[in-house]
């Protein structure tokens, strides 16, 4: 199981602060740094199913992290056919 499928099911502790959730992805502020700040403007989102990578997200998800349609498009290999 990934990183990211081990934080989702609670397996290990989140390093960042959690923001929120819905029913395709979460939201954390990134890892604290060295002094123990949090970037507050910097969130972190991903999704509570496992994909490996971009192109792996469903049209919904990828909606969900914000990926423009022709992105989505181009991780798909959907332009030009
Ligand atoms: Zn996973």
């Amino acid at each position: 199981m990934c990183f990211i499928c081990q934080k989702v099911q609670g397996d290990i502790a989140l390093p960042g602060r959690f923001i929120c959730q819905d029913e395709l992805v979460q939201v954390m502020h990134l890892v604290p740094g060295p002094d123990g700040s949090v970037s507050l403007g910097e969130p972190m989102i991903e999704p509570l199913r496992h994909a490996p990578g971009l192109a792996d997200l469903t049209s919904e998800e990828a909606q969900a992290f914000g990926l423009p349609r022709k992105m989505e498009e181009l991780l798909r290999g959907e332009q030009n056919k």
